[in-house]
């Protein structure tokens, strides 16, 4: 499909609809998408929400339902079910940044950011967990937070879980790499569950990170965005926000250029600009973004010089573990099992599938060795943790003349030390379900290990920041939310301290990363926060 089909496609067809009703004509009107731009153009709104991610969706839905005239600005495409590819490459191409292979500088680790319609939604594996009181008792001593907490937050995790029914992972589709896994934490007693996540109807295909082709999980493209256009939002695609337009301590909307589809954020020489002119912006574009182009629009809402700092990510690492026996690991729920039993040591653990190049990435060895590790795929099982490095920080600064931005992060020895142990679990676990052997995935360590007693090599110090084979696609904090206006950029209903009608609205505003996948967090704040602005307006 060529650049400008796919901005004809979705909206106008059914996919996107989730099922075409009576609303899909009047939608028509109000969505916008790359071929039909055709002149420079400016509009009005009462709310103008940037990013149309889990955050941005929410927030639109909640100010457009409030009876407000929403704008939601999105620079990637939407996408159909005849767009996705299933080819990982091709896939991360189309529907990440800078391809899907941005890296961290400093500790070199890639991070998947998505640019389209849904933003992460469309390839994530559609967890939704709550995090435990704990965490936001961290956060509410150390941040002067006084409303965030569990059990005020639950109302809004209750109404969006109604929304996008989020349940557990049921049996039927949960495939042997993922009961392997239940069996092992039985074997070796500890507590592990079904993921809970939102999709409908979902069938196992494993395809989760290309996009749901059977449209069951309830990506904001087909749950939060249509019920927005529903409640009267407009929603422009293929548009890129490049400046936010200040006057005094207000912000009067927002400017920026048409870019075509794939196009990696280059208007190539067509982008009509644009502005949009609204009573309050609301930034959603993502950590790695929002920072950015608050730097582009002359460093706006930096008084505490917070705007890109602290940035956090939950580094994840991963075991393959080889069965004797055929484990067909293409179907189930990408992640359908997880273990909360570590969270107070800083990991979490789940069952993970990815497309085979992706996998191939982190397989040791090339040519005949790496054939042969192609080969034993259908007796593998992967299972990986993601970790609460909280002293683990870096920092997104701008580029000159580019909106990608430029991430240096650094894993602390400490934190690393919590991934050691994470690893030693996971091999442990494999050995409990009865694997042959394993892939660690360590540089230095043996590129196999065969059994529970070797696998103490995971506690050797090999296994440090410089070794491991990270990945960080929960990415947190460079505009975080402080109650001290001189150690944060928003206070606790996403408003910039610095600036009366500016919100975030991403996960950048999380003061600390979550311990759990963030994504409903990110969209019970955006709710919160919502709500608030409705009132204010
Ligand atoms: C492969 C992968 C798997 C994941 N799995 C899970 C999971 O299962 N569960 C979970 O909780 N989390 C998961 N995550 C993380 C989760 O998807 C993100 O935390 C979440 O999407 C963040 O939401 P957001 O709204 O803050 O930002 P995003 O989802 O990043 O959305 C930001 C949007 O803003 C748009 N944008 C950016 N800049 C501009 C601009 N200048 N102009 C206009 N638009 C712009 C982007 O194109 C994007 O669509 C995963 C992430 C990845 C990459
Ligand atoms: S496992 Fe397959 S059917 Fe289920 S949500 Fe993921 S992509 Fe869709």
């Amino acid at each position: 499909m060529d650049e400008m089909s796919v901005g004809k496609g979705d909206l106008r067809g059914e996919d996107v609809s989730g099922g075409a009703g009576d609303w899909l004509a009047a939608a028509r009107e109000r969505v916008r998408v790359f071929a039909q731009y055709d002149h420079a153009f400016e509009e009005q709104a009462d709310v103008v929400v940037v990013g149309s991610g889990p955050c941005g969706a929410v927030a639109a839905y909640e100010l457009a339902c409030a009876g407000h005239d929403v704008i939601l600005l999105e620079e990637g495409p939407p996408f159909t079910v005849r767009d996705f590819e299933l080819d990982g490459n091709l896939s991360m191409a189309r529907t990440l940044r800078e391809g899907g292979l941005r890296m961290t500088r400093g500790t070199t680790m890639p991070t998947m950011q998505a640019i389209a319609l849904g933003g992460g939604s469309l390839v994530n594996s559609a967890i939704c967990v709550r995090p435990p009181e704990s965490v936001f008792d961290r956060w509410a001593t150390r941040f002067d937070l006084e409303r965030t907490d569990r059990m005020s937050l639950d109302p809004h995790f209750d109404a969006i879980s109604g929304f996008l029914g989020i349940a557990p992972t049921p049996d039927e589709v949960q495939g042997r790499r993922n009961r392997l896994f239940r069996d092992a934490c039985d074997a070796m007693g500890i507590a592990s569950e079904p993921i809970s996540r939102n999709v409908r109807g979902c069938r196992g295909s494993g395809e989760c990170l290309t996009g749901c082709r059977s449209r069951a999980k309830q990506s904001m493209d087909i749950s939060y965005v249509p019920a927005a256009l529903r409640a009267g939002a407009r929603v422009l695609t293929s548009v890129q926000v490049q400046q936010i337009r200040r006057s005094g301590r207000r912000v009067t909307g927002v400017s920026g250029q048409v870019v075509a589809p794939f196009s990696r954020g280059n208007p190539r020489g067509l982008g009509h600009r644009f502005r949009v002119d609204a009573k309050a912006v609301v930034l959603a574009a993502g950590c790695t973004a929002t920072p950015v182009l608050l730097q582009h629009s002359d460093d706006l809402a930096n008084a505490s010089g917070q705007v890109g700092q602290n940035l956090q990510f939950h580094p994840g690492v991963a075991i393959a573990g080889v069965f004797p026996e055929a484990v067909d690991p293409q179907f189930g729920a990408a992640q359908g099992y997880q273990s909360l039993a570590f969270l107070e040591e800083g990991f979490k653990l789940e069952t993970l599938w990815a497309p085979p190049p992706l996998l191939a990435i982190r397989f040791p060895g090339l040519g005949e060795q790496l054939q042969t590790r192609f080969a034993e795929l259908p007796n593998m099982a992967i299972w990986d943790a993601i970790a609460s490095t909280h002293r683990s920080l870096g920092r997104v600064r701008k580029r000159f003349r580019s909106l990608e931005p430029t991430l240096h992060w650094r894993l602390h020895p400490d934190d690393a030390v919590i991934l050691r142990r994470a690893l030693r679990v996971i091999a442990e676990l494999f050995f409990a379900a009865g694997a042959r052997k394993i892939l660690p995935g360590v540089v230095g360590l043996p590129d196999t290990i065969a059994n529970a007693e070797q696998a103490a090599l995971l506690d050797s110090a090999l296994v440090k920041a410089g070794n491991l084979v990270m990945g960080g696609n929960h990415v947190f904090c460079t505009t975080r939310m402080h109650g001290d206006p001189t150690r944060g950029v928003v206070d606790e209903d996403g408003r910039c301290h610095d600036l009366e009608n500016l919100y975030i609205a991403d996960t950048g505003i999380f003061p600390q990363c979550p311990s759990v996948n963030p994504m409903l967090t990110g969209m019970a704040l955006a709710r919160r926060q919502a709500l608030t602005l409705a009132d204010r307006l």
